[in-house]
Order: C-alpha cells, then sequence, then structure tokens
C-alpha cells in the first residue's frame, strides 16, 4: 500500500466503531474529541498516534478536535513547550481551528464546582500530609483508612478552600479530596485529591491561583466544558474511568463525555516517556530536543522524514485495546516508502576513494545527462559534470574481492552510473595498505552507460567528478539505543548505542548540491538525506534521514 493509498482508506477499529454506533442511536450528533497534551516537554511519536486518532475519527465523523493543554501542573510547565506542540501539531497536518484550549481557562469554574462538591458533603478539606494521605490509601489488596478530617463540617470546609484559594496556608498543609470511598476496590475512588496548594507562577495565570486542580478533577470537567463527546486516552486511565464517571455525574456539567481507552505506542529501541526524554536532554546525551535521533516529532523533522510518513506510519499500527511492542523497521518503511515517490536522486560519495581515469584527457570535463527520478521520466534531468579524476565510494572496491561483489576490483569492469563503462588496472595503497588511489581506463563508447556491442558488466557505483565536488559533512544516524525495551535491565541511559550518530566530515557530493533546498533528496544507491539547519555556506550539512536497504549487506548476512 502506498502513503496515498493508505491515507484515502478510512481505517476502521475499536474506537470508530464506537463513534459510528453513537452516531446511528442518535447519542452524538457530531463527535467532538480532543488532544490533550501536557506542556511539561515536546510531542513525540506517540502522541503523534493520539493526534492523528483525535483528528482522524473528528474529520471521517464529520465533528471537530480541540487542542487542550493540561496545564495544571504550573511547575514543570513552560511557555516553550506549548509553543512547540502547536508547531508539530500543525507540521502533521492538522488544524483545530478556534479551539484552542487550555484546562487553566477553565480554573474559574472548576474552582465553583470544587465549592459546590463541599456544599454537598461530596468533597472535603483534609490537613493531613501528603505522607498520612498516601498511608491512608491503603494497597490494592487492603482498603484504605478514613481520614480524621473526613467528617469534617461542609461551612468549615467551605471556609478552609476559600482560604486556601486566598493563600492563607502553606504548600502541601491542605488539600480539598473527593468523599467517595475508602473501601472501594478502585484505590482512585479512595478519596481522591481534587485541588492542591502550589506557591508557583502559571505560565498563563500567573499568581492568579495558588491552589491548582489535579489532572483527575481538570480533565472530565473540561471535556464536559467543551461539549466533547470521545475523550480518548491511553490504558493507564482506564483506573481513572469511574473517577471521571463520578465527577460528571456529580456536578452540574453541561455536557456527558465519556472516556474510552485505547493501547499507547511503544517503539522498540526507543524510550518514548517525557521523563526519560527529559533525561536525555538535561544530561547531554543527545543535542536538544530536536536531535534528529530522538522519537519527538521535532526531532523526526529535523532529520527530514515526512509528516505524511508519520502519519502513515501510525495508521498502518492502528488502534487496539492490547498493549504490543512496534518494531522501528516499520517507520523506515513508511518513511522509504513515502520518498522514494518524492525525492530527486543525486549523487554522492560518502567515503572517498580517488580514482584517476588515465586515458581521459588532463583537464577536460565532459557533461553527462543524470536523471532526477530513474523511475518517473517525468521528473527530467540534470547535467552532471565528469573528467579526469572522480571520487567513488570506498567501498565500491576490493582488492580481492568474493564471487558475488560486482564491484570495482582489479581487472573488474563496472558501469559508473549515467557515465562510462570503466575497468579497474591498479590501486595504490598507503603503509597501512589502505587503498588510497585507483587507475582506471575509461569506453569512450559506452558514453551514457550503455556499451553498443551488447556487453554487460554486474555492477553499477556512483561518483563525483573530484575537480566539481561539493564538500560536505553527512551525519548517518542509527537507533538510540541498541536493546529493543531500554532500560529492562537496570538504568535506560546504559542501553544508549555508542554507534547512534557517526559523523562523515569529507563527503563529496555532485555540485547541483551546492545550494540544496529543504527537501529530501536520495543518494543513489545510499537512502534518503537532507540539509541539516547546521549548515552554512561553504559548510553543508546532510542528515541520513533513512538507509536504503543495502542489497550488498543481505547478500553477504546470507553468506555469514
Ligand atoms: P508521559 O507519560 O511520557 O509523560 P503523557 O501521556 O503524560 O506522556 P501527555 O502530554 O499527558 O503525555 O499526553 C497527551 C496525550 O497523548 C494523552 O492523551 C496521552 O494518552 C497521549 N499519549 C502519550 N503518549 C502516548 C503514546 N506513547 N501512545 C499513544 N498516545 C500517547
Ligand atoms: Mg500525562
Amino acid at each position: 500500500m502506498t502513503v496515498a493509498e493508505a491515507e484515502r482508506e478510512a481505517p476502521s477499529d475499536f474506537v470508530r466503531s464506537i463513534v459510528r454506533d453513537d452516531i446511528a442511536a442518535g447519542r452524538t450528533a457530531e463527535p467532538v474529541t480532543r488532544f490533550p497534551p501536557e506542556p511539561n516537554g515536546y510531542l513525540h511519536i506517540g502522541h503523534a498516534k493520539s493526534i492523528v486518532l483525535n483528528f482522524g475519527v473528528a474529520g471521517e465523523f464529520g465533528g471537530r478536535c480541540h487542542l487542550r493543554f493540561d496545564d495544571t501542573n504550573p511547575v514543570k510547565e513552560e511557555t516553550e513547550f506549548i509553543d512547540s506542540i502547536q508547531a508539530d501539531v500543525r507540521w502533521l497536518g492538522y488544524d483545530w481551528g478556534e479551539h484552542l484550549h487550555f484546562a487553566s481557562d477553565h480554573f474559574e469554574r472548576l474552582y465553583e464546582w470544587a465549592e459546590h462538591l463541599v456544599r454537598e458533603g461530596k468533597a472535603y478539606v483534609d490537613d493531613s500530609s501528603a505522607d498520612e494521605i498516601r498511608a491512608m490509601r491503603g494497597t490494592l489488596t487492603e482498603p484504605g483508612t478514613e481520614s480524621p478530617f473526613r467528617g469534617r463540617p461542609a461551612e468549615e470546609s467551605l471556609d478552609l478552600l476559600r482560604r486556601m484559594r486566598a493563600g492563607a496556608f502553606a504548600e502541601g498543609a491542605r488539600v480539598l479530596r473527593a468523599r467517595i470511598d475508602m473501601a472501594s476496590g478502585n484505590v482512585n475512588l479512595r478519596d481522591p485529591v481534587l485541588y492542591r496548594i502550589l506557591h508557583a507562577g502559571h505560565p498563563r495565570t500567573g499568581d492568579a491561583w495558588c491552589i491548582y486542580p489535579t489532572y483527575d478533577f481538570a480533565h472530565g470537567q473540561s471535556d464536559a466544558i467543551e461539549g466533547v463527546t470521545h475523550s480518548l486516552c491511553t490504558l493507564e486511565f482506564a483506573d481513572h474511568r469511574p473517577l471521571y464517571d463520578w465527577l460528571v455525574d456529580n456536578l452540574p456539567v453541561p455536557t456527558r463525555p465519556r472516556q474510552y481507552e485505547f493501547a499507547r505506542l511503544n517503539l522498540a529501541y526507543t524510550v518514548l516517556s517525557k521523563r526519560r526524554l527529559i533525561r536525555l536532554v538535561e544530561e547531554g546525551h543527545v543535542a536538544g530536543w530536536d536531535d534528529p535521533r530522538m522519537p519527538t516529532l521535532a526531532g523526526l523533522r529535523r532529520r527530514g522524514v515526512p509528516p505524511e510518513a508519520v502519519r502513515d506510519f501510525v495508521r498502518r499500527v492502528g488502534v487496539a485495546r492490547a498493549d504490543n511492542l512496534v518494531d522501528p523497521a516499520l517507520l523506515d518503511h513508511c518513511i522509504r516508502e513515502g520518498l522514494n515517490a518524492t525525492a530527486e536522486r543525486r549523487l554522492a560519495v560518502l567515503r572517498p576513494l580517488r580514482v584517476v581515469i588515465e586515458n581521459w584527457p588532463e583537464g577536460e570535463t565532459g557533461m553527462l545527462t543524470a536523471r532526477n527520478d530513474p523511475n518517473d521520466p517525468g521528473a527530467g534531468g540534470r547535467e552532471i559534470p565528469f573528467g579526469r579524476e572522480i571520487w567513488v565510494e570506498r567501498d565500491d572496491f576490493m582488492e580481492d574481492p568474493p564471487r558475488k561483489f560486482h564491484r570495482l576490483a582489479p581487472g573488474r569492469e563496472v558501469r559508473l552510473r549515467y557515465a562510462y563503462f570503466v575497468t579497474c588496472t591498479g590501486v595504490e595503497k598507503d603503509e597501512n595498505g589502505e587503498p588510497v588511489l585507483l587507475r582506471c581506463i575509461y569506453d569512450p563508447a559506452t558514453r551514457g552507460g550503455d556499451a553498443p556491442d551488447g556487453r554487460k558488466v554486474r555492477g553499477t557505483v556512483h561518483w563525483v567528478s573530484a575537480a566539481h565536488a561539493v564538500p560536505a559533512e553527512v551525519r548517518l544516524y542509527d537507533r538510540l539505543f541498541s536493546v529493543p525495551e531500554p532500560g529492562a535491565g537496570g538504568d535506560f541511559i546504559a542501553d544508549l548505542n555508542p554507534e547512534s550518530l557517526i559523523v562523515l566530515k569529507d563527503c563529496m557530493l555532485e555540485p547541483s548540491l551546492a545550494a540544496p533546498d529543504a527537501a529530501p533528496v536520495q543518494f543513489e544507491r545510499q537512502g534518503y538525506f537532507r540539509p541539516d539547519p547546521d549548515s552554512r555556506p561553504g559548510g553543508l550539512v546532510f542528515n541520513r534521514v533513512v538507509a536504503l536497504r543495502d542489497s550488498w549487506a543481505k547478500i553477504r548476512a546470507k553468506e555469514d
């Protein structure tokens, strides 16, 4: 399936079945969903699954999707993240229109509802410390114990709640708790905390508040205020659903949203927890949130991954309730497939080996035509210069090759892509026995890469004219971690792949790449590459987006 076909094919999964049934039964006129990031980090490819699902469902069923910042914890949240999240959702191709919301926009209403619960006897102010509350919570097998403040009269709790809001108490001195059931089998229903005191400025509300609602108190109520019909979240919130329902059932909310859970995306050889991603950035294991090895959308974008490939990947993974670990090879496949259809082809030598064409006249330049996309004649061609000295790939030469190596070797004839047949006549080596120069002769009758006498060669290698080459740095990226489940055996930092970044400083590109635009290109036989923002005039830097599958590596693997 191509990316375009995947985009056209409407997905079907349990979430879509629920929405379809709700519409058919008249429970929902138009579905309203939301993507609810906490602005405490950059978005990653796991978030992309949630974004594509929420915006996708809304779009397919004629509804709308909100972008809602779940900004209830001012201690960890920053404006930088609010901005990057919006840029990343847009980059993925989605638009929330006028529906940009913040949980903090609802703070006043949430507070009114907190007072409502207190007046109804369904919430109380507890003076216990965090440790005491934790100890009273019980365990999965033992019920909790009731707080000594649980029986506090409503008027007293109301007065304390108002003074909490007015800033009369220190952080941690008191909390507001729902009064539900300390013996509930579901720990989330054992009088959960609804408000805590935090004397912290908020990126949006400034100093207006010193008490902040918890996730549980803010989320469902924000859904209800915004008219969200289907509140889609990941499985770890399934145990919170009874609390979600209890709150919307016990508050005078304007609409009745429902929560549904799906499995989060887990990617092998990758970490997707924000806590871990923050550590990678803060401890300098990567160059930043947008390091091209990061699974963040900013990192993927910088590497050159097109948003279509991310959407295609997420769709192929699908939406289900069962957890699984996705192989990153699937993402690579989607990237290759997307770029294969769009990227122009270029010649570039990453590990150069000098070749002298002995029978080519000194100082003379020949012009040849290279096709921009060998599979698409409509993509046109370009002129590339040829001369007496060219660069070829170091790996395309072996002095003593095995039988299946169809590239350059003494006495072997190969095709230089778009140019001529050449035969290797000699090799010069340095004191370590490493080849430093090849001598070749070319056959002038094979211009363009075909022999008029029908003579065949087994191999085609790419090349760049030494006199015209544009030098560049090329950064090759590999998996950031060397094991499928980083951290499974201890600290995940110990599982970092020491070879996740290889910097090649002396690459030689064909001259048409001297002032490249941002679109990825295919370096023939190697992979897809695009300029990195670190590029400066005279100091080009390219990122490898993804390698082509290397046919030689496959043959070698089979023989081993
Ligand atoms: P983390 O646990 O790493 O901090 P999070 O879930 O707290 O991530 P949020 O900003 O709260 O991050 O997430 C916003 C939305 O994205 C939530 O609805 C969450 O369920 C969803 N989401 C986060 N990670 C994934 C994932 N790996 N796969 C699918 N959805 C995800
Ligand atoms: Mg979260």
